[in-house]
């Protein structure tokens, strides 16, 4: 594939490129809130003829196709598996909430952090997504429900961290007015604990929602289910994320993912107070833990505890001053759990 890939152009970089063909700024404005509304070079029939032939031929159009969809009867919650230019596939899932309609993307076909819970890394990864492809999984949501995302989530596939430039870059595009317009503050990013990067992005002036995937509340439990503890350990990762926290004063989100009889013990609870108290209590940072009970994936094993184990391991969180929230589960007649859709789908390179 060759060209500019125009949907990854923000504004001003647009206008830039279009300068090139002798184009007036106020042609960039129109032009970007078109692709942002999903529409291809061809259909915007308000140029002329020959700059849309001319751009054609000069960019490519990164955008999705719908491959397959699947809408809960119970919620309306929407899985989508989208089509790649390139054949990959990648999934994200639509899910309606009273506050507003929540995508949740993907950021890579396929993901190298190992999780042994997750269905999303069994293949290992495939290639970065551009900025471009995150922000056309929204384009193609909006454009088949009819209906605005107004907040996003990057809890899809991939680890945000490891594909850090194309993702800062997407973060920028979907903020832009005369785009998708949406706020930093409705934008929540995911990682397994990219320690360095979380470092990084205290400085990127970017108000996100960061959440933190901790999962387990020492080093031995973490590395058995997460490789990169062994780069980053807890202590790496918390002090990273004591700094995001003195340098943005955002709140940050802990997920942890209880695995039956792994890391779901009271006694667990208990280290995972003391463990988050003893890094955010002397800097006065609010704590929130959000739990999930496993998706069980038939590759790893890993079994649901049953709701009384979440609820008491809630309760001892609250009690320490920890607010803890339980995930609910939308969509859970379609929610094969993440990265599941995509791997039972032929890929090009099969
Ligand atoms: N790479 C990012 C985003 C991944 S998915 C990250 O690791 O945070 C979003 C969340 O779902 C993460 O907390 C991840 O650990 C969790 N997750 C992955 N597979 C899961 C499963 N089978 N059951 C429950 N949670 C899972």
């Amino acid at each position: 594939m060759k060209g500019t890939d125009i949907r990854s152009l923000l504004p001003q970089e647009l206008e830039a490129f279009l300068a090139e063909y002798g184009e007036p700024k106020y042609r960039a404005k129109q032009i970007f809130s078109r692709l942002a509304a999903g529409d291809a070079i061809s259909e915007m029939t308000n140029l002329s003829k020959s700059l849309r032939e001319k751009l054609d031929s000069d960019c490519e159009d990164r955008s999705l196709k719908v491959e397959k969809k699947l809408v809960s009867a119970l919620d309306g919650t929407v899985k989508y598996l989208f089509r790649l230019c390139d054949g990959e596939c990648i999934e994200s899932v639509f899910m309606k909430y009273k506050h507003g309609n929540t995508l949740c993307i993907s950021c890579q076909v396929g993901c190298r952090m190992g999780c042994r819970f997750c269905a999303s890394t069994i293949g290992g990864r495939i290639r970065n997504l551009e900025p471009s492809e995150m922000l056309g999984q929204i384009i193609a949501a909006q454009k088949d429900t009819g209906e605005r995302v107004s907040n996003i989530v990057m809890m899809g596939i991939g680890e945000p961290l490891d594909n850090y430039e194309n993702v800062k870059k997407f973060l920028q595009l979907v903020n832009c007015e005369g785009g998708l317009n949406i706020g930093y503050r409705h934008i929540s990013l995911s990682t397994c604990g990219l320690a360095d990067k979380i470092r990084l992005l205290a400085h990127e002036q970017l108000p996100i929602t960061l959440s933190v995937s901790l999962h387990a509340s020492n080093n031995e439990a973490r590395s058995a289910i997460m490789p990169i503890n062994n780069k980053y350990d807890i202590d790496a990762l918390l002090s990273a994320c004591v700094y995001y926290y003195s340098e943005t004063k955002r709140r940050i989100s802990f997920e942890y993912t209880l695995i039956s009889g792994k890391n779901d013990s009271e006694n667990d609870a208990r280290s995972l107070s003391s463990l988050l108290k003893s890094y955010f209590d002397k800097i006065g940072a609010p704590i929130h833990v959000n739990l999930i009970r496993v998706n069980e994936v038939k590759e790893t094993g890993f079994k649901r505890g049953d709701k009384e184990s979440i609820t008491r391991f809630a309760q001892i969180l609250e009690k320490a001053g920890i607010t803890a929230t339980l995930r609910r589960r939308l969509g859970t007649d379609v929610n094969a759990a993440c990265g599941q859709l995509r791997r039972n789908t032929a890929s090009p390179r099969e």
